[in-house]
């Protein structure tokens, strides 16, 4: 039951509106125009290489019901191919590419050795109990190991909207039942649970690299003046949209460590708005308890949730889903940055008008590519079957402690306990993870600014983002050869 749309056969959108791959290629486009690219070299690099349609029975409460997923290779230029698998009722093959197309941008962007992929399963997971959803899971995953879709080496699939470690674990499992012969099994998917592979500090990982993203915005003076804003995070009013993996991690540490407010949280049923301040964890908690943001006391809440992306704000954060700044908003967006978490939440048309009214935009293939950085870490820790910082940490302690003996002896004084504890500590798998996703971040950052100042006319992230990619990747195309 299944149907591989091979390179230049899938059905193009015929919708009047613009569709989510083809909004992603005309941004892209922009680069390839600034960097006067071979046009078969541009075509090759916007091809989605393959795309699987499956269509898999699976019996739920005695009753057989048929559900259909995608994933799509953009590209193989590295390998593995990665990206997440989205569980959503409304889900398709257009969007499972374009997405795809963003992950091997995002890779470039970031210096992650990966081609770009993506999967999506069309589904409500909230209608479906924890064992059917593994039942639904583990058949998915197994068609997709079979066409040769999922495998360490080939096709690595992470979370996305709709799925986290629980989903990833069964992945896992899953595969490592078909192929117990192969030593990387760990490897075939990323995001796992840390009992069963998975690194620490994966699953905030996008969230915090939205904010190491937004942290190393504001250490740029001249960048900051150009969107009007001045000072510190500390005090800037940010909106906030979707409060899932992504949205509740950045939201909590702008809030916790930034002293950012929060003003607007908005959700699929709708926002909540508080000048002073929405307490993050304590609305997490609600919705924990109740399965909605209504009802939480300590802010208004407006059953039109959308029209809440128009608040005035400093920094409006769209982290839940594509196409939520249009036509339809976009004049009405009352910002001075926006911060991408989501995949594709601004359309092509809404950016053009964005650009032209001087709104700094942090795009999605720069500020979510955490996520694909640390799912990266946890590849590597699969292959090499040890947890990051095993070997060195003690190591570093007692090097710590011997500098400290050193530095009083020769000082004759005492250095203070904050000091010396941070001297001694040895650095654990954790603090490695933050540290290699801040460098990450602040490397690409630096990229993207080298490549507004060094193209006359890229003054925008976005177009930015996109020369720093498709230079990469073009590179890689003419180094090895196109045949
Ligand atoms: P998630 O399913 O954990 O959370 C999504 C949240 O958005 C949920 O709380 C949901 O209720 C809310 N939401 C859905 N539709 C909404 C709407 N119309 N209006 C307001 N809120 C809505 O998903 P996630 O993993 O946080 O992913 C969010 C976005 O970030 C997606 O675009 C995804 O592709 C992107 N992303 C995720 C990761 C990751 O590691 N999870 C990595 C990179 C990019």
């Amino acid at each position: 039951m299944t149907n591989l749309n091979i390179k230049g056969l899938k059905n193009k959108s015929t919708h009047s509106h613009i569709s989510f791959s083809d909004s992603v290629n005309h941004m892209v486009e922009r680069a390839f125009k600034v960097l006067n690219l071979d046009p078969g070299i541009a075509e090759a690099m916007q091809a989605c290489n393959s795309t699987i349609q499956l269509k898999f029975p699976v019996e739920i409460d005695g009753k057989i019901e048929v559900f259909t997923g995608w994933r799509a290779t953009h590209s193989s230029h590295r390998l593995p191919s990665k990206g997440g698998i989205r569980y959503a009722p409304i889900v398709n093959q257009d969007e499972v590419e374009a997405l795809a197309a963003l992950m091997t941008y995002k890779c470039a962007i970031v210096d992650v050795p990966f081609g770009g992929s993506k999967g999506g399963l069309l589904i409500d997971p909230t209608k479906y109990s924890s064992e059917s959803m593994q039942k639904i899971t583990r058949t998915f995953a197994r068609e997709l190991i079979r066409k040769g879709f999922l495998s360490p080496s080939i096709n690595v699939p992470a979370p996305d909207m709709g799925t986290g470690e629980r989903e990833m674990a069964w992945i896992a499992d899953t595969y490592k039942q078909l192929h117990p012969e192969d030593v990387n099994h760990a490897a075939c998917v990323t995001g796992k649970p840390v009992a069963h592979g998975g690194i620490r500090g994966r699953t905030e990982a996008t969230g915090r690299g939205v904010v190491y993203a937004i942290r190393e915005f504001f250490r740029h003076p001249g960048d900051m003046k150009k969107a009007n804003l001045k000072g510190s995070l500390g005090g800037k009013r940010i909106v906030i949209q979707g409060l899932g993996n992504v949205g509740y991690h950045a939201a909590k540490l702008l809030q916790e460590e930034d002293e950012a407010l929060i003003i607007a949280v908005i959700e699929r049923d709708g926002a909540l708005i508080n000048d002073n301040g929405i307490v993050i964890e304590s609305l997490k908690q609600h919705i924990n308890e109740h399965g909605t943001i209504k009802g939480y006391p300590d802010a208004t809440f407006t059953e039109n949730g959308h029209s809440a992306l128009e608040l005035q704000c400093d920094i409006l954060i769209p982290a839940a889903m594509e196409a939520q700044i249009t036509d339809a908003n976009v004049d009405r967006i009352n910002t001075k940055l926006i911060v991408e978490a989501a995949n594709g939440p601004v359309t092509f048309s809404a950016d053009e008008k964005l650009r032209s009214r001087g709104v700094t935009i942090l795009p999605d293939a720069y500020v979510n590519a955490g996520g694909v950085t640390v799912s990266y870490f946890e590849w590597v820790r699969n292959l090499s079957h040890i947890r990051f910082g095993r070997m060195e940490r003690r190591f570093d302690e007692a090097r710590g402690q011997h500098l400290i003996t050193a530095m009083e002896s020769v000082s004759q004084k005492q250095l203070p306990d904050w000091i010396r504890n941070e001297i001694v500590r040895g650095a654990d798998e954790l603090d490695l993870v933050r540290s290699g996703l801040d460098d990450t971040m602040r490397l690409a950052y630096k990229e993207l600014s080298e490549a507004r100042m060094e193209n006359p006319g890229v003054d925008d992230f976005r177009t930015a983002s996109y020369v720093v990619a498709v230079k990469k990747i073009a590179r890689s195309y003419t180094d090895i050869g196109v045949y």
